[in-house]
C-alpha cells in the first residue's frame, strides 16, 4: 500500500468502506499467521523510570508515583505462573531502570530459559548495545522498542535525551541495531498524539514494512495528568482536520493497515485499546488484524503503580482471572488458543 491509499483509508468515514478494511485485514490476518491468538504473559517488573517522556505516567518528573522493582524471585514466580497458564512467552517491561542491571537482567533470562519453556521478550527501554548483546546471548528472543512516532520533530518534542546528553537516540536506528544482534524485533506507534498528523501516521505505517517488524503494537494514546502532554491542546499546533484522533476507530484503522503492511507480523490487541472499550475492544482488535493478547501477570499490588496512562483495563484482576477472560474472549469470537512460542512466522 502507498501513502495515498494509507492516507485515505485513515480519513474513510463510510461505514460500509471501513467494513471493507476491517475484512481486508481479517483476511490478511488469516493468510499470514492463521487463527491462532497466542497470549503473552506481561511482567512489569519495575515502574523506576530516568526519562522524561511528554507522554508517560513513569517519567522521572511525576513525584506522586509509589516506585517499586520487583526482586528476580518474585519475576521468577510470575514467570512459572505463565508456564501453569498455557503461555507461550514472557514480555518483561519496566520504565528505563538503571538498577534493572546488565547483569541482573542477564542473570534473570538465563534463569527463565534455564527452568521454563518459555520464549523471553523484553522491553526495557534504550539500553546499551553491550548490555543488549549480552541479554540476547543469555537467550532473550525478542525486543520490543516503539518508535512512538516516525515524525523526528515531533519525537524529539516529546521525548527528550537523557540528562547530560545532547542528542535523542535514534530508536529507529537502534531497531536495526536489535535485528543483526539477532532479536526478533518489534516496534509501535500510539495513537492520536498531540501534533501527530494524518499524514505522520500514514508514514509510521509505511514504515512498518520497510522495517520488516516481527512484531508490531498500536495504541491509543491516553494523557495522564501528570505529564506534559496532558495540558497540550492538540489544536494548538494543527488543525482539526490534520491531528489524528485518540479514539478506539483510528486505532483500529491502524491495526488493520498495520496488518496489510506486515502480513506475517505479531500484532497485538493491545491494553490501552481494552482501556478505551473495555467490553470488546480486544475482540474488535483480534477482528481487524490482530492475532495477539497480552494478558498481565503482575502481582495486583505492584499493577496500580505501573502508570503509563490512567485507569488502564484490568487493572484489579488477578493473574489468574486475566487468562480466564482473555480465554473466553477468544472462544467468543471462533478464534484458538496459540501453542508454543509462537515466533513471527517471517522468522520461521
Ligand atoms: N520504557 C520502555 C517501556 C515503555 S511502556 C520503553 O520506553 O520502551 C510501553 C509503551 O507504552 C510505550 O512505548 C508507549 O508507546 C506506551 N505509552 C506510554 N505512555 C502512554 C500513554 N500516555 N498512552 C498510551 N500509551 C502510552
Amino acid at each position: 500500500m502507498n501513502h495515498t491509499e494509507i492516507l485515505s483509508w485513515l480519513r474513510e468515514e463510510r461505514a460500509e468502506a471501513l467494513a471493507d478494511l476491517w475484512r481486508k485485514a481479517d483476511d490478511a490476518r488469516r493468510d499470514g499467521v492463521g487463527d491462532e491468538v497466542h497470549l503473552r504473559g506481561l511482567i512489569e517488573v519495575s515502574n523506576h523510570c530516568v526519562r522524561q517522556c511528554h507522554y508517560c505516567g513513569l517519567r522521572a518528573g511525576n513525584r506522586d508515583l509509589l516506585r517499586y522493582r520487583m526482586s528476580v524471585e518474585e519475576i521468577l514466580d510470575c514467570a512459572r505462573a505463565a508456564v501453569r497458564f498455557g503461555y507461550g512467552t514472557v514480555v518483561v517491561q519496566a520504565g528505563e531502570d538503571p538498577g534493572l542491571t546488565g547483569p541482573l537482567v542477564a542473570d534473570l533470562v538465563r534463569q527463565i530459559k534455564d527452568e521454563l519453556p518459555l520464549a523471553v521478550t523484553l522491553s526495557l527501554g534504550e539500553r546499551s548495545l553491550e548490555e543488549l548483546a549480552t541479554w540476547c546471548n543469555a537467550g532473550a528472543d525478542r525486543y520490543l522498542l516503539r518508535f512512538e512516532t516516525s515524525n523526528p520533530e515531533l519525537f524529539a518534542r516529546i521525548h527528550p535525551p537523557r540528562r547530560g546528553e545532547a542528542t535523542p537516540v535514534d530508536r529507529i536506528g537502534l531497531l536495526g541495531q536489535l535485528r543483526r544482534l539477532g532479536y526478533e524485533v518489534g516496534s509501535g506507534i500510539m495513537i492520536g498524539i498531540p501534533g501527530q498528523t494524518q499524514a505522520d501516521l500514514a508514514r509510521d505505517l509505511e514504515l512498518f514494512g520497510k522495517l520488516d517488524l516481527d512484531m508490531i503494537g498500536v495504541g491509543p494514546f491516553i494523557a495522564h495528568p501528570a505529564t506534559p502532554l496532558a495540558v497540550t491542546q492538540s489544536t494548538d499546533r494543527l488543525t482539526v482536520d490534520e491531528q489524528v484522533p485518540p479514539t478506539e476507530l483510528m486505532t483500529y484503522k491502524a491495526v488493520a493497515l498495520a496488518r496489510l503492511c506486515c502480513p506475517r507480523a505479531n500484532i497485538p490487541s493491545t491494553t490501552a485499546l481494552a482501556t478505551l472499550n473495555l467490553a470488546e475492544g480486544r475482540e474488535l482488535g483480534l477482528q481487524r488484524g490482530a492475532n495477539i493478547l497480552m494478558p498481565n501477570l503482575t502481582p495486583p499490588r505492584y499493577r496500580t503503580q505501573y502508570e503509563i496512562y490512567p485507569a488502564k483495563a484490568c487493572i484489579q484482576e488477578t493473574a489468574e482471572q486475566c487468562q480466564g477472560c482473555m480465554r473466553r474472549r477468544i472462544d467468543s469470537i471462533g478464534r484458538r488458543v496459540g501453542q508454543g512460542h509462537g515466533a513471527a512466522q517471517s522468522r520461521m
